[in-house]
């Protein structure tokens, strides 16, 4: 039994959360966009997400996000992927209307090019490695104006900016400093001369730490746990 009007209202005390933080920083509230992540749960939740007002979702495995897709084609929802994105899967990929994991300009031509063969216009974001963990994906910092560079003569994938995820800590404040890292890294590509619409957004923080992401400027926020429960992986 799904408890819809539990999910309803974990989902309007995190939109009242992200209000709160963005006041906090001064920030309009509507600059913030919540992705909703949905993975491992049931499109029967997403529904009810979805008529919550909730139009943003985010996925991080192609097969189950399209089966999801395909479930929920009567909504108008945008789907987002949000994990590291393997180049053989750039064909499939280029459905989503936004790519948050992609880390090297090979990627980026691939998706570009799967996307202007499929008629398709994803945006993109760069994921840039801050945390130096042996796990983690993304692009070193030094390598992200190179592929802002390659990002400028896309044909139909266009870049909008950048994402981060920072390592697991317990306290949201550790997250703090490499959400500021961020922002820092952009305002730097930005008195480089890389074109603003590149920069535009910032995808960081998850349910544990989005607030103070938002006080450092995050633009999107991925949140899952927080909205549908504990996730229970097969
Ligand atoms: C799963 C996931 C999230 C959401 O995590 P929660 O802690 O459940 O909010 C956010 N970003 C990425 C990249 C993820 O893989």
């Amino acid at each position: 039994m799904v408890d819809s009007a539990a999910l309803r209202a974990r989902l309007a005390g995190i939109r009242e959360r992200i209000a709160r933080a963005a006041d906090r920083a001064g920030r309009d509230p509507a600059s913030v966009r919540l992705v909703a992540v949905s993975k491992t749960f049931s499109p029967e939740l997403i529904r009810i997400a979805a008529d919550a007002g909730q139009t943003d979702f985010g996925e991080n495995k192609i097969q189950e996000a399209l089966e999801k897709m395909a479930a929920t084609s009567d909504l108008a929802l945008r789907w987002h992927h949000i994990g590291h994105l393997q180049s053989n899967k750039a064909k499939k990929a280029v459905g989503f209307s936004t790519l948050h994991g992609v880390d090297s300009t090979d990627l980026l031509r691939r998706i570009d090019q799967a996307a202007h063969a499929a008629g398709q216009h994803p945006s993109v974001l760069i994921q840039v490695d801050l945390a130096q963990e042996p796990t983690k994906f993304g692009a070193q910092p030094i390598d992200v104006p190179a592929i802002l560079g390659t990002a400028a003569g896309c044909l139909s994938a266009s870049v909008q900016g950048l994402m981060t995820l920072p390592p697991a800590v317990d306290d949201p404040e550790e997250a703090r400093p490499y959400f500021r890292r961020l922002r820092a890294l952009r305002d730097e590509w930005l008195s480089l001369g890389i074109a603003p619409s590149m920069l535009g957004d910032m995808s960081m923080g998850m349910s544990h730490d989005f607030e103070v992401a938002i006080e450092e400027g995050a633009t999107l926020v991925r949140v899952g746990s927080a909205i549908f429960g504990d996730r229970h992986y097969p």
